[in-house]
């Protein structure tokens, strides 16, 4: 029926070889059924937790106390979690204990949603389906499994889970779940920053993260995580644009490759900042003036309070504080130059990428504009041309200026460098260790001494 990995069928084996059973469950049922490719591998069992660790040799106690150990086998890694029922969600995170069951049935009814509650008997090669999630699979429906309130209430990653899944598979959340959304944020308030990241992430990688966190909009949950985007709701542009700044940023955030985060994430972001920024000229047209540095501040602060990375947030904020350039044929080989300087070379890829997903985000035109395409062929002309462009580039570094100045190490030798890349940025040719300690002795006499 499926195509089940050659691994599987022998983990299933030592399973049955002790009297276990072994079902495939989960994400990867349900992607399998789709007839998409899945990577990880949950496996439900009625074997207690420590007898798996006893069955397998590479086993890691990856969450004992919820029953799961990841086995590494063969080729793969597989999550086994013992049939379990959530006790008691009492403070709607996580259940506060677990308590194991010898049932399947029981397993699967503690689960989120139809489509995640079907089970695959690698022994039998049948379905256990008892909540018709094939059927909902079929018309393209996340629906929670018994009452969606009280699951909700239960935990309050459900809500936003369900509009993940929608948005990864386009499928629609079905109305008696959605509507159960508005009355249950107070509890997605108390799930923890990390639980919600990790859907966020997971909505992200979606073809179109815009339908996620349209849903999101329409049922409070935008509002209650991200109220920064939320807030761009009804806020109009500039003549320029077809869509108010929330539409225009998840049109962009659609527009951006999902394989590349920051991007994706910069993309969603960069004009958070707009509302605060907006002002009306005297004209009486609209200005954002300076919005890419508030957009940048509030984008990190946003990551920041969601737990995302270091690195991930810092590569973001500066894609947003950068996004504002306005290229012109008449740029000199200078200012380009000084563009690559300031941005830094590794970045310019993801700039143009994300001016690319701008612009499809502004009136959902998808064809790249002539001068953005102008810009690329400049920037790799320029770049192809192996001048100095940071520090590190110039011909003589901070001990040389030292030694030639009789400086001691302290902040004047950072400015006199700095003073020595601007003059090579502007005109390469200057980049000799000669002439730029003529440069630096001159700088340091007339300005420094
Ligand atoms: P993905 O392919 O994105 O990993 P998944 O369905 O495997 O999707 P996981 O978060 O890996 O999602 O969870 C595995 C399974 O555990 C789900 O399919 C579901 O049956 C169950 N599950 C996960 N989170 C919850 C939850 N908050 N409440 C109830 N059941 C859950
Ligand atoms: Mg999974």
């Amino acid at each position: 029926m499926f195509s089940i990995p050659a691994s599987l069928e022998e983990l299933a084996r030592e399973f049955r070889k002790h009297g276990r059973q072994c079902y495939l469950v989960g994400g990867a049922i349900r992607d399998m059924l789709l007839g998409r490719p899945s990577t990880d591998y949950d496996i439900a069992t009625d074997a207690l937790p420590q007898e798996v660790r006893g069955m397998f040799r590479r086993v890691i106690p990856t969450g004992l106390k919820h029953g799961t150990v990841t086995v590494l086998f063969r080729d793969l890694r597989f999550e086994v979690t013992t049939f379990r029922i959530d006790r008691e969600y009492l403070d709607g995170r996580r259940p506060d204990s677990v308590v194991f069951t010898p049932s399947i049935e029981e397993d699967l009814r503690r689960r989120d949603f139809t489509v995640n509650a079907i089970a695959y008997d690698l022994d039998s090669r049948r379905l256990l389906d008892p909540h018709g999630g094939r059927a909902d699979l079929h018309r393209g429906i996340i629906r929670a499994i018994g009452d969606p309130l009280e699951r909700f209430r239960e935990d309050g990653l459900r809500p936003v889970r369900a509009c993940r899944f929608a948005a990864q598979f386009g499928f629609s959340v079905e109305p008696a779940t959605f509507a159960a959304i508005p009355a249950c944020l107070d509890t997605v308030r108390k799930v923890s920053s990390e639980r919600i990241r990790e859907e966020l992430v997971r909505l992200l990688r979606a073809p179109q993260p815009s339908t996620g966190f349209r849903l999101m909009a329409s049922c409070g949950l935008l509002e209650l995580l991200l109220p920064e985007l939320a807030a761009g709701a009804g806020v109009e542009q500039r003549s320029l644009h077809c869509f108010d700044v929330l539409e225009h940023s998840l049109r962009s955030c659609d527009a951006a490759e999902p394989g590349n985060p920051p991007v994706r994430l910069a993309a969603l972001l960069h004009d958070i900042g707009k509302p605060a920024a907006m002002r009306r000229e005297a004209d009486g047209t609209l200005s954002f003036h300076g919005h890419e540095r508030l957009s940048a501040e509030q984008a990190s602060a946003l990551l920041e309070r969601l737990r995302f990375p270091n690195q991930l947030i810092h590569k973001t904020r500066h894609l947003v504080l950068h996004h504002m350039f306005n290229y012109t044929e008449e740029w000199s080989d200078a200012a380009v130059r000084r563009f690559i300087a300031r941005v830094g070379e590794e970045h310019v890829p993801d700039l143009l990428a994300l001016r690319r997903a701008d612009q499809v985000g502004t009136c959902g035109d998808p064809s790249p504009s002539q001068a953005l395409a102008a810009f690329s062929r400049r920037l790799e002309k320029v770049l192809q041309a192996g001048r100095a462009l940071t520090l590190r580039d110039l011909a003589v570094d901070g001990r040389d200026l030292m030694r030639a100045l009789g400086l001691p190490p302290g902040p004047r030798v950072g400015v006199l460098l700095g003073q020595l890349l601007e003059s090579v940025l502007e005109d390469p040719a200057l980049n000799t260790r000669e002439t730029l300690l003529a440069i630096a002795g001159r700088f340091y006499r007339e300005r420094l001494l």
